[in-house]
């Protein structure tokens, strides 16, 4: 096995201007034929940092792609941050230099002379032709371990890297090893508790690897296995899936790219029934939601938007004593919208989100504060539940439509 690492050149990137998508791109691709990434780093455009980097690398890492700063500008460095540390002699490479200057020419301008030193490489090194680009990359060893020497700008190093470089790490390994990840979507359950109750799995289980993930709409694992036949990596996923399903079926609505709204329909679908939504501070989010999956128009029959008193008084029929009484925020309104608007529409269910999104309070009601109810027509029966979620405005809006989601899913 080759301990490969992927060493970041760029200030911008230690500043937070840009991400390190290319050490990101490179795992990637590098997972898919086997070959393992032990570690990311991330230097600026410093000689002196630079070269206790690559110093580092070269002593724990068997193959070194390094990103960046092979550019013509005096903070492009990589080239002699190399040459200090190892003492490799740097020539002009006759043919990159052929195609500065036919590019100059061509564009009929001044080319300075700082561009030559993009045609440097180093000795011995297979230069690697930017066809993307000007400047060259290129595969040097230097004493065992073996050298990348990538553009920074994604599109050139991905250019080189699939067409010159994992060919050449492919026939070197001779590996066949296939990293294979699946992920698994839960909803309803938050991250700590799921992480409690696969404790084990998490912390002593190899192949796969479990990666526990907080997202916005819920919580997912990533599974990540390796075999050296991609049959058997996959069962591996279904064999720990299967695990997991065990422990936290009820909570796992799905798998890699399906979402929670396509589980909904696809419920509803298969059980012939219908909703209808009555959304006050959603706005409509909870039905933009189903209907962002394609076939729900067999399922969702629509959705009121009563966000006003008024809307809710005459549109929905929220009788009087409800509204003065109780009160728009409250179990009871959430409860007479949901039956409401299932009559209306005509749906198998009916469900309602109203609540205070914030900043202000309304009728004494803390932001955050959020009831959605479900009304089943079939059985005549309502559930309602109260919330209290955090976030701003929009956090809130967001958060009681996945509330929504999860309450119809369980
Ligand atoms: P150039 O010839 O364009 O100067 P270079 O090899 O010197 O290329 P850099 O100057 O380090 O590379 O980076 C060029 C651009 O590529 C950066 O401005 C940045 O937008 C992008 N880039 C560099 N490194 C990364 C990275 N690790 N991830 C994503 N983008 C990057
Ligand atoms: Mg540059």
């Amino acid at each position: 096995q080759l301990k490969t690492e992927i060493v970041a050149v760029g200030t911008e990137l230690l500043l937070g201007q840009i991400s390190n998508t290319n050490a990101q791109w490179l795992s990637q691709q590098l997972a898919l034929f086997g070959v393992n990434v032990y570690h990311h780093t991330v230097v600026g455009d410093n000689l002196q940092r630079v070269k206790a980097i690559f110093n580092q690398a070269h002593a724990r890492s068997d193959v070194i792609i390094v990103t960046g700063g092979l550019g013509p500008t005096d903070d492009d460095l990589t080239r002699e941050a190399f040459q200090a540390m190892s003492g490799m002699d740097i020539v002009e490479h006759a043919p990159s230099m052929d195609k500065i200057t036919a590019f100059f020419t061509k564009r009929g301008t001044n080319m300075t002379p700082n561009n030559r030193k993009q045609a440097r490489v180093f000795s011995g090194a297979s230069v690697l032709e930017n066809h993307a680009g000007m400047a060259p990359g290129m595969i040097v060893t230097h004493e065992e371990r073996i050298w990348v020497f990538l553009p920074g700008v994604p599109r050139e190093m991905k250019h080189l890297a699939s067409t010159s470089v994992f060919p050449y790490l492919q026939n070197l390994t001779g590996e066949k090893q296939v990293i294979k990840s699946m992920i698994l979507k839960f909803i309803g359950i938050g991250e700590s508790q799921l992480e409690h109750e696969l404790y084990d799995l998490i912390q002593n289980q190899s192949n796969p690897t479990l990666a526990p993930l907080a997202q916005e709409s819920g919580v997912v694992i990533r599974l990540t296995a390796r075999h050296n036949s991609e049959t058997e990596a996959n069962s591996l996923l279904e064999q720990t899936k299967a695990q997991v399903e065990d422990r936290l079926g009820e909570y796992l609505f799905g798998v890699d790219e399906q979402t929670i709204e396509q589980q909904i329909i696809d419920l509803l679908k298969s059980s012939g029934k219908t909703i209808a939504a009555a959304e006050s501070l959603t706005g409509g989010m909870f039905t933009d939601k189903l209907v962002s999956v394609s076939g729900a128009s067999a399922a969702c029959k629509g959705s009121i938007v009563c966000y006003d008193t008024d809307v809710k008084r005459n549109v929905l029929g929220i009788s009087e004593e409800v509204l003065v009484e109780d009160g728009t925020v409250s179990e009871v309104c959430a409860e007479q919208m949901a039956e409401k608007v299932s009559g209306l529409l005509g749906s198998s269910y009916g469900i309602s989100f109203t609540g205070v999104a914030g900043p202000m309070s309304i009728e004494d009601q803390q932001p955050g504060t959020v009831f959605v109810s479900i009304y089943d027509h079939m059985n005549k029966r309502s559930e309602t539940k109260g919330y209290h979620l955090h976030g701003d405005r929009n956090s809130v809006r967001h958060r009681a439509t996945i509330k929504g989601l999860e309450f119809l899913f369980n």
